[in-house]
């Protein structure tokens, strides 16, 4: 018996697990399905994290539902299967969301701890900025008040130049108005266009298993188990007249005399729950499952970030495609980094990014109210990637590329995760809906046009030379509508399924101490419990709610 039981060691149960064990009167059991991260290279080198999913032995290996939004197209879904989660194979930029999101998770929460000013201690005990690995003077492209030096996961700048680097800063010079440039995308003010950061540190990845687990590998009351999935959580008896559940079936059964805490992020979460009777009892009984508590929230009000890739062809031979394309290219780039962890192969997948709202005369608002966290928060981001960034198509065997990637940042379309068996082997169901409002659609397809005119500033002038596909010739609304919904996508970016509402509210899976309602024992921390997709890539907020998480339960023990 340990006094917490952790399912999930991705970015949100490493966290928690490293956190608890910090007391050493706490011990602690962390069950995880996957394998360990360690000796797996590729997921260090940043540049091949493109390489760790779909279909490889570190991912689950999701694929949705047909979706109609997308001309009825199922998609494959990754998430991580290792120590890390998916930490261990994302693509590594680091935000922390907009003040607003956070104010928003306040508000709908009741509860102020989630606010934007009380969670940047969490933010604190989060970022450790370190040098990028090019050590270039990174003058202008940050603002060092606003970061922390002292946390847990290594952040630093983008380090290695790509020809994009001047041409975005000059854009966003020439068309201020519409492309500002911002100072600083960590801090909170998140409109702009501006240098990202990235999880990485000294040219290496820094995951939640090397930034929060390796540092916590010898205490005596952590215990970690791996290639462990964990099936059904057991009831153990009443807390008054609240059914508790204290006993998790992983091999063996293993009991928590405080508190199991599911971190299996947002799609184990939910299928978790399900599986243990917590649910919709109608639901749960078609497939077999004995209800136990009735929660018709659990798995729905999944909120994603769909991902349009455009690519263009460019009038250069120094990108990334080059590098994946020409072995000697690449093995000349792999020595480089194993010698001194620099080059291509130090960085992610882009230097600056873009966070960009419509605007404000759109004809959409007219019969959609703004779904955007608030007026300093955006519809859509850009990010320039200096290759052909488009995770579903295989680039072509000649050609030189840029890309500017969208993700559709506040999404109305909601979708759910649920189980289709009692068996757990079995993967639930995952729609996320994608595109199925209109307001989705239109922020899509505005946001091709609006990349286009990006792109018509003069730094572009004889280095695009033409859109890929149908992105060239688009023009009619209808005809760009049809271009997304054929290559539109995912960005990873799942939350809401267990999520987080005031306590006494009538829908939400969690009160906002992250306790499961209806149950005692249970807690979820992981990106569940986020009521709404943040102005940001997820793992760094995914990373202050757990720390927030860890001190909720620290303070109850
Ligand atoms: P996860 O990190 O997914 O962790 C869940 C863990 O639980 C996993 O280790 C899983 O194996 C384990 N688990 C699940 N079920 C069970 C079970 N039944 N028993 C035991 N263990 C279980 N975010 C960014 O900020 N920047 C990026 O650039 C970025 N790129 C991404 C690229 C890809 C390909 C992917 C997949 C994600 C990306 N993300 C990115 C998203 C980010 O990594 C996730 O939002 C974040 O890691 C989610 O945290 P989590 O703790 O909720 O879940």
């Amino acid at each position: 018996t340990y006094d917490y039981i952790i399912v999930g060691a991705g970015a949100a149960g490493a966290v928690v697990a490293a956190r608890l064990s910090e007391d050493p009167r706490i011990s602690v059991l962390l069950v995880e399905a996957g394998i360990s991260n360690e000796g797996i290279v590729p997921a260090t080198i940043p540049l091949l994290s493109l390489s760790l999913t779909p279909n490889t032995i570190l991912d689950w290996n999701f694929t949705t539902t047909p979706q109609p939004g997308l001309n009825n197209r199922a998609i494959s879904y990754p998430r991580g299967r290792v120590l890390g989660g998916s930490t261990s194979v994302n693509y590594m930029v680091y935000m922390r969301g907009s003040a607003e999101d956070f104010d928003r998770y306040a508000s709908v929460t009741g509860d102020s701890g989630w606010n934007w000013k009380n969670m940047q201690q969490y933010a604190k005990k989060n970022e450790k900025l370190v040098a990028p690995a090019d050590s270039h003077n990174m003058t202008g492209e940050y603002i060092p008040s606003l970061h922390s030096t002292s946390g847990a996961i290594s952040v630093s700048l983008s380090g290695n130049p790509t020809p994009l680097d001047s041409r975005v800063i000059a854009t966003t010079q020439e068309f201020s108005s519409e492309f500002p440039f911002n100072p600083d995308l960590v801090g909170g003010n998140i409109l702009g266009i501006g240098w990202a950061f990235a999880s990485i540190d000294n040219g290496t990845r820094s995951s939640s298993a090397t930034g929060y687990l390796s540092p916590a590998y010898g205490r005596p009351n952590l215990d970690i188990v791996i290639n462990a999935q964990a099936t059904k959580l057991e009831e153990t008896g009443n807390f008054g007249t609240i059914p508790s559940f204290r006993r998790v079936l992983v091999a063996e059964n293993a009991g928590a005399r405080h508190e199991i805490i599911l971190s299996s992020g947002a799609f184990g979460t939910p299928a978790l729950l399900q599986l243990s009777g917590i649910g919709d009892s109608t639901e749960l009984r078609a497939v077999g499952v004995a209800p136990v508590v009735h929660n018709p929230s659990v798995g729905k009000n999944m909120s994603d970030h769909a991902l349009l890739p455009n690519v263009w062809n460019v009038n250069n031979p120094d990108t990334y495609d080059s590098i994946f394309r020409n072995p000697d290219l690449f093995n000349a780039s792999m020595a480089q980094w194993i010698n001194n962890r620099t080059g291509a192969f130090a960085s992610n997948i882009a230097n600056q990014i873009g966070w960009m709202r419509l605007p404000e005369s759109a004809s959409i608002f007219r019969t959609v109210p703004d779904p955007a966290a608030g007026p300093n928060s955006s519809h859509f981001e850009m990010i320039f990637g200096n290759f052909w960034l488009n995770p579903t198509t295989p680039a072509p065997p000649a050609g030189n590329f840029m890309s500017i990637t969208i993700a559709l940042i506040s999404p109305t379309s909601r979708g759910s995760v649920q189980i289709s068996s009692s068996n757990p082997f079995i993967k639930p169901l995952v729609d996320p809906k994608f595109l199925s409002t209109n307001f989705d659609i239109f922020t899509l397809v505005e946001s091709v046009k609006i990349s286009k005119r990006f792109l018509t500033a003069k730094a572009w002038k004889g280095y695009v030379r033409s859109g890929v596909g149908e992105l060239e010739t688009v023009k009619t609304d209808a005809e760009i509508e049809a271009y997304v919904r054929k290559v539109t996508n995912t960005i990873w970016h799942p939350v809401g399924t267990a999520m987080m509402s005031a306590k006494g509210a009538s829908y939400g899976v969690v009160d906002p101490d992250l306790k499961v309602k209806g149950v005692d024992g249970l807690r979820v921390i992981d990106g569940s419990v986020l009521p709404f997709v943040p102005n940001a890539h997820t793992q760094g907020p995914i990373y202050l709610i757990a720390e927030r998480g860890a001190d909720l339960i620290k303070k109850d023990f």
